[in-house]
């Protein structure tokens, strides 16, 4: 895929379970006025599918097979993506404590990737977009200059998990995410990294923004 000059554009937010990229991408979507898309929920909708139609998510063969029969339809409504699957929108159910613990084990099987990937690409032919995931930078579109990893130590992650009251095994998650074959989470290297252990979310967002102006985007307030 290549991104020519008058493409749309992409905000590329990358980082680990529960490192606030969701809450940054949400404010900095607002105030560019770009489409906000979480490809978490992509993956998310298949596992709460595949966990629905009674299939064990490390499953790979089933998994796949379940993949052919459905319909992920991903489209756009004020600014958010949607996703629904066979008509049906999981809504809550993406963040069940089931799905969290089974979303890794669809998501590191390649034809899966293969699929969401390419539907994530088809965003960009709606408009400008700021996407967060795990390889937003370095996979799906590599060529964005606008790239973030936003992190958090897993303490601070685990206790804003906490707060929620969503139980999720992050260090799992994170190890299985980070560890498998097909497009793990890595650092993409010309991404902007952010430690946001010790900042609130005023402060990410006001660095994110720094960040962007500094690589020639100007965001309002
Ligand atoms: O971002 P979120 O925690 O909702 O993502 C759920 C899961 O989806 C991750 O733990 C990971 O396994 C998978 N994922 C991925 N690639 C992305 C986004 C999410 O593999 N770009």
């Amino acid at each position: 895929m290549t991104m020519s000059a008058d493409a749309h554009r992409v905000v590329a937010i990358d980082g680990p379970a529960a490192s606030g990229k969701s809450s940054v991408a949400r404010e900095l979507s607002r105030r560019l006025g770009f489409i906000h898309v979480n490809s978490g929920a992509m993956y998310r909708a298949l596992a709460w599918s595949v966990l629905r139609a009674g299939i064990c998510p490390d499953d790979e063969a089933a998994v796949v097979a379940h993949l052919a029969e459905i319909d992920i339809a991903c489209s756009e409504l004020d600014g958010r993506a949607l996703i629904c699957v066979d008509g049906v929108d999981p809504g809550a159910g993406l963040i069940t404590t089931e799905v969290n613990a089974g979303v890794s084990a669809v998501a590191r099987i390649a034809k899966v990737r293969e699929v969401l990937v390419a539907k994530q690409r088809d965003y960009l032919e709606i408009g400008n977009i700021v996407m967060e995931g795990r390889d937003i930078g370095s996979v799906v579109f590599p060529e964005t200059p606008f790239k973030f990893y936003i992190d958090a130590s897993v303490e601070v992650r685990a206790a804003r998990r906490q707060r929620e009251g969503i139980r999720d095994d992050l260090a799992r998650r994170d190890a299985a995410d980070s560890t498998r074959k097909a497009s793990p989470l890595v650092v993409a290297d010309d991404a902007l990294v952010i430690d946001t252990s010790e900042m609130n979310l005023g402060e990410v967002v006001e660095a994110v923004v720094a960040g962007l102006n500094e690589m020639g985007l100007e965001v309002p307030h």
